[in-house]
């Protein structure tokens, strides 16, 4: 049976992993706040990004040049100058089609409507000087069916006439009227209840300075990644790192989604790790290979390593027009199963936002290769100037974390307590517990030592938690749901022979191990 998404949920209450935000006001809708155990265990997904993409990347590997691969990091702002989101498209374009339910009042999303019949329209819409086409798609089945039925629908499209440009996914209700009665509401199944989709620019507005007026708009980013467009000049230029190089920014973003939902996987405030790489046009595809692979190398290293974690390529039609490969690492969560949502997108943007910024802002962003070009009687090079073309792994903090949280959380109705959190050593927000058996008998003070012992080498890893109080069985059983995987315990035996327990998370399983060698095992077992 899968697991119980309900359950998962309780269990982040409980501990203190998730909670809603302004919960004492009743919450706010697509807005959550992480508890200790929550904070600590998404600090150690973004240690890990920081430490594997920037400080070490690649643990050490060499990219497909035969060079060590180099990133460094920025911190930009939420709030850019505004044309910085006219550059990207967002303002002109970041929106989602979103249609209502006027019976029950649910909303959706149009491109999310796939338990519909089957439609498939063109119309010819004027954007800017430029003619596209506009798709209606409604496919039924599971997404994976529905991309499938819309290739085919494409092809067929295509063979009819040619496809100048596509720009999915686009989804556009030509005719909605005429059509209304064949679509059901998902929710409460009523025929011809819903609204035509309107579109909903997703970015959050505000106003910067006192006035309030039109001009002073400004907007929450909804991606980390301009942030690293705008200044890539600033970075070629005042430091010595030279391209292929990533820069990697890591902070919140705001989108307001349309429906969030599924706890946070879908946020309207959330926390992003974004990498632009920047390399030659004609290394790109390698390096996109490359980001490709180790990216999903690194989320199994961190615990998802089981066949809840997939790799998939987009299908050409899913592709952006300016990209020539995009894929998601995705992970099948139990409200997605058996389909899988999105963790990570990594995509081949080629020159895009280079060219886009450069034309927006009139500052020339090309890039001066001075070891490529002509070879020279002088045995150097000619150079090459060109604007880079960028591979872009963007992986999601949120949705990560709840992605270790639901591959963690175990039922074993055989132990006493039967919920557990099976975290990899290197995210578990608790990395070791020390109790004394009872407390007295000089096995709290012995209980201390050893804490102040652990704190010292593992703290900044690391809760070391101790706790004197209650039936041992509780106290294993809360640190089960903690998902702490390893517990010493002092007991009368430490005093004689200066022994203690240690119990394993996984398997419930006790040895006895000098007290002078916990911390060796420890710095083994987790890696530190
Ligand atoms: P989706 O299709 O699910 O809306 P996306 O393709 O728009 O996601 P990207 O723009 O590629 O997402 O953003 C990169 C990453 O940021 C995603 O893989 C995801 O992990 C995270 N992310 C995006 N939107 C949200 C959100 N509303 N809540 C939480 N995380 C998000």
């Amino acid at each position: 049976m899968g697991k119980s998404m309900d359950a998962i949920m309780a269990l982040c209450k409980r501990r203190g992993f998730v909670y809603q935000a302004s919960e004492i006001y009743g919450g706010i809708n697509g807005f959550w706040d992480y508890g200790p155990l929550g904070t600590l265990l998404k600090r150690n997904l973004r240690e890990a990004w920081w430490q594997d993409m920037i400080m070490n990347p690649c643990w050490g590997r060499q990219g497909p040049d035969g060079e060590p691969v180099r990133c460094v990091p920025v911190e930009t702002r939420i709030i850019q100058h505004p044309r910085v989101w006219e550059a990207s498209g967002h303002v002109g374009g970041f929106n989602d089609p979103m249609v209502d339910c006027k019976a029950c009042k649910s909303r959706f999303r149009a491109d999310h409507l796939i338990a519909l019949p089957l439609h498939a329209l063109t119309s010819v819409e004027t954007a800017g000087e430029q003619s596209r086409e506009v798709f209606v798609f409604y496919g039924l089945g599971t997404p994976a069916e529905v991309r499938q039925q819309r290739a085919k629908e494409i092809a067929r499209l295509e063979a009819q006439r040619t496809l100048q440009s596509l720009v999915p996914p686009l989804v556009y209700l030509h005719n909605y009227e005429t059509l209304k009665a064949d679509f059901e509401c998902p929710a409460c199944r009523q025929r011809g209840s819903l609204t035509a989709p309107r579109q909903f620019n997703l970015m959050f507005k505000t106003y910067v300075g006192a006035t309030a007026s039109e001009d002073d708009i400004a907007y929450l980013r909804p991606e980390t990644a301009q942030g690293i467009f705008v200044q890539f000049k600033n970075v070629v230029d005042t430091t010595r790192i030279k391209v292929p190089f990533g820069i990697g920014n890591v902070g919140t973003s705001f989108r307001n989604e349309v429906t969030p939902r599924n706890f946070t996987f879908r946020s309207r405030e959330f926390e992003q790790a974004e990498l632009e790489f920047f390399c030659h046009p004609d290394d790109s595809q390698g390096w996109y290979r490359f980001w490709r692979d180790f990216r999903m190398e690194w989320w199994r290293s961190i615990g998802l390593a089981g066949d809840n974690l997939q790799l998939r390529e987009h299908d050409q039609d899913e592709l952006s027009h300016y990209s020539t490969g995009t894929c998601d690492v995705e992970y099948r969560f139990p409200f997605t199963a058996p389909d899988f949502g999105e963790l990570e997108g990594v995509a081949h943007r080629g020159c895009f936002d280079l060219t886009q910024h450069q034309e927006h802002s009139r500052v020339k962003l090309d890039y001066f290769d001075q070891e490529r070009g002509e070879l020279l009687p002088n045995g150097s090079r000619k150079g090459e100037r060109y604007i880079p073309h960028v591979i872009e792994p963007a992986a999601g903090l949120d949705r990560g974390a709840l992605a270790l949280i639901c591959e963690a959380y175990t039922v074993d109705e055989s132990r006493p307590s039967p919920e557990i959190m099976k975290f990899h050593p290197r995210m578990a927000p608790i990395k070791a517990a020390v109790f004394p058996l009872v407390n007295k008998d000089g096995m709290p003070e012995v209980a201390q030592k050893l804490t102040d012992e652990l704190r010292a080498r593992f703290g900044r890893h690391g809760l070391i938690e101790s706790d004197p109080k209650q039936s041992i069985g509780k106290r294993y059983a809360r640190m089960d749901e903690a998902g702490c995987p390893y517990c010493f315990t002092i007991d009368g035996d430490t005093l004689t022979d200066q022994t203690v327990t240690v119990r394993d998370r996984d398997s419930g399983a006790q040895e006895r191990i000098a007290i002078d060698k916990v911390s060796g095992y420890l710095s083994e077992r987790l890696g530190l």
